[in-house]
């Protein structure tokens, strides 16, 4: 089970240390600063994270206890009986202290066309959205779903949600009918806020229709609130269906808050979940709030004055933490990017660098590898003196883009922060500090405040020292961390804390080297991550079996150039169906009609038989080397019920492209 590299190369040994510079200004100025804060944290997290809640957020009532936990049941509680509002902490205290700043920059998909927000502003249309739900029957511990392209009606949305304690659950807007339609039911929700239509890269974006879609099947929606995008004609029900603008043009621009406990649900979001079955994570107010706003100071050396870009989706945990509640809490001015890496060409980043004097820029390898791909000139063409901190999220950044990142956009006087985290744990886990870490290429280096990794075997026994590798795991509780599963708080307990008590465990895989440093290697089960689109191999199987002449698939990744891993299926038909490229044409239709165009499979194989155990499950780990052409070392294949069927695929792998 421990994923072991396949070769040392993949680990680089230079360092690159921060410079004189970074050091001068940054919160952190050396690894002994860094050690210092660490280990006060870790030795005595009740008094460190009491300091912190008190001097980075603003209570209504005050907690009268930092902690209590037992992760035997799950049970994990931060602040207790403390009172506060994350859309206070993110809006109303610094619209009165710095109303005339900017807190929001909508990058609209085309380039210029964008428009600022100050605190003031902000605070106006968050409350009028917050008067329109209250006014439609929303309450405290309604669940409204979010459904909305990156415009500035989304983070109102989710503001508003938090300023009432109704639970927001952000769907990403590229998922289909049925997965959004799973979502809604699963959270139970009251309303949908959506818009008329998206515009990413020059594409429209049907987004009322598919909620019109889903909602067909939602019994708990009454009202669809729609924002506009493009103006277009889209069907309208005015029964169910309300215009956002003059509803909210309708209402005062203030709205009372309500101060909700800090375990108190924020939010919702729901994760791929690798079987199929949407996993809606739970987070709660204060201890999420205060993890997103520390680690967004610390991690990127936020400053006043900066300007910072995350340029995640809002519809996935880093686009919540990173580009919402974490800056915004922090007084910070932070960018909404509509558009996509390529367009109108791979110099958009740069170019919007440029224009908006970006300070700090976040993305993910695959958007990196995107534009890197498309060569230096596109970078070279635009100024990036202003950036000063660059920061990957998402898997594994490999050295050579790690490089490409650090030598060409940010000219070697850049900090690369590659941030370890995932949606269950809130905020970011494990990264550098940018004045401090002497950094190694594809390595997220050393824990975040509060937080004890642990490198665990495969029995859950603790392996001590450095140079190991091994399973990745928490001991103790975080603020951030999720508090339980949506409807299944046994699959909580089950997936994160019972495997091996006494530890959250991650289901990545990771080394810890010789001086320390963490190195992620990779997760444990088998999600494939295109572009950035995380997806459990069984709900693109799900997708694929609906198809009539579909009896079994087997989907794995396979290295792709561009989107870092594409989708592999390998397709059992049912009697009397024939092969041809008509049926690939209809399977792959069936996967974006089910989930989305994002999980279109690249290739499929049409199989005599799949490689499985005698207890019948699926051999995966050949299916994974086939599919990649990678035939020398197969491994043990004793275990295999037909051995012969291995044969037959590597033939038929070798016919297609
Ligand atoms: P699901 O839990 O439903 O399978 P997911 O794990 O794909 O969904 P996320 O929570 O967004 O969804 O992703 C977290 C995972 O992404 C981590 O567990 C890890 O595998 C990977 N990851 C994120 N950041 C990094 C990083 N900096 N380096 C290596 N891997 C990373
Ligand atoms: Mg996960």
């Amino acid at each position: 089970m421990a994923p072991v590299p396949e070769s040392e190369s993949q680990f680089s040994s230079e360092v690159y240390p921060p410079s004189e510079a970074m050091r001068a200004r940054a919160h952190l100025p050396s690894m002994e600063a860094y050690r210092a804060l660490y280990d006060r944290s870790v030795r005595e997290p009740e008094a460190f994270w009491e300091e912190q809640a008190l001097t980075q957020l603003d209570w209504f009532h005050p907690f009268s206890k930092v902690r209590e936990y037992d992760f035997e049941w799950g049970q994990v509680q931060w602040f207790l009986n403390g009172r506060l509002n994350a859309c206070h902490n993110c809006v109303d205290r610094h619209a009165s202290q710095r109303g005339t700043q900017t807190a929001l920059i909508w990058e609209s998909d085309t380039p210029g066309e964008g428009r600022s927000v100050d605190y003031r502003e902000l605070q106006r249309e968050v409350c009028r959205l917050a008067n329109v739900l209250r006014h439609h029957g929303i309450r405290k511990g309604d669940r409204v779903a979010i459904y909305m392209p990156m415009i500035l009606e989304a983070v109102y949305a989710m503001l508003a949600c938090a300023r009432i304690g109704a639970v927001h659950n952000v769907v990403f807007a590229g998922f289909s009918a049925e997965s959004l339609r799973d979502r809604i039911n699963d959270a139970r929700c009251k309303a949908v806020i959506t818009a008329d239509e998206g515009i990413r890269g020059g594409k429209i974006i049907p987004l009322k229709r598919t909620v019109d879609e889903a909602v067909m099947a939602c019994p708990t929606v009454k009202f669809v609130f729609v924002a506009q995008r493009t103006g277009n004609k889209i069907p309208f029900y005015p029964q169910r269906d309300v215009w956002l603008r003059p509803a909210m043009d309708a209402e005062r621009p203030f709205c009372p808050i309500e101060h909700v406990d800090a375990e108190d649900t924020l939010f919702l979001l729901y994760t791929s979940g690798s079987t199929g079955k949407p996993k809606g994570v739970a987070h709660t107010t204060a201890g999420y709030l205060l993890h997103a706003a520390l680690s967004h100071r610390y991690v990127f050396d936020y400053q006043p004055g900066d300007v910072y870009a995350c340029v995640a989706d809002i519809g996935w945990i880093t686009g919540h933490s990173y580009v919402v509640y974490g800056p915004l809490c922090n007084g910070a001015t932070t960018v909404l990017f509509e558009s996509v890496p390529t367009f109108p060409d791979a110099g958009r980043y740069w170019e919007m660098v440029e224009r908006l004097g970006i300070t700090q820029f976040y993305t993910s390898p695959t958007a990196i590898r995107a534009v890197a791909r498309e060569g230096d000139e596109f970078v070279k063409r635009h100024d990036r003196s202003s950036l000063r901190i660059l920061g990957s999220v998402g898997e594994p950044i490999n050295p050579e883009a790690w490089k490409w990142y650090h030598t060409q956009v940010g000219e070697g006087r850049c900090p690369v922060v590659d941030t370890w985290w995932q949606t269950e744990t809130g905020g970011i886990m494990i990264s550098p500090m940018p004045g401090a870490t002497p950094l190694k290429p594809g390595s997220a280096t050393f824990p975040f405040f509060g937080v004890e990794p642990v490198v665990l075997d495969e029995q859950g026994r603790e392996i001590e020292g450095n140079g190991v590798t091994g399973l990745l795991a928490i001991r103790n509780p975080w603020p951030g961390m999720a508090r339980t599963i949506q409807n299944d708080h046994q699959r909580f307990v089950e997936t994160y804390l019972r495997p091996f008590m006494g530890y959250y465990i991650t289901g990545d895989g990771c080394r810890r080297d010789e001086d320390g440093y963490y190195w992620i290697t990779g997760r444990v089960d088998d999600v494939i991550n295109v572009s950035g689109h995380r997806m459990g191999t069984a709900e693109v199987e799900s997708a694929l079996v609906t198809h009539p002449g579909c009896a079994e698939a087997a989907v794995v990744g396979f290295p792709h150039d561009i989107k870092g891993q594409g989708i592999f299926a390998y397709v059992i038909l049912n009697a009397g169906w024939e092969e041809g490229q008509e049926l690939i044409g209809e399977l792959k239709n069936e996967v974006r009609h089910h989930i989305g165009p994002f999980a279109t499979p690249d290739l499929i194989l049409i199989a005599p038989g799949l490689p499985k155990t005698r207890s019948g499950k699926i051999m995966r780990r050949i299916l994974r080397k086939i599919a990649s052409e990678d035939y020398g070392e197969l491994g043990d294949i004793t275990t295999l019920a037909d051995p012969t069927v291995v044969e037959a695929l590597i033939e038929k792998r070798k016919s297609i492209r």
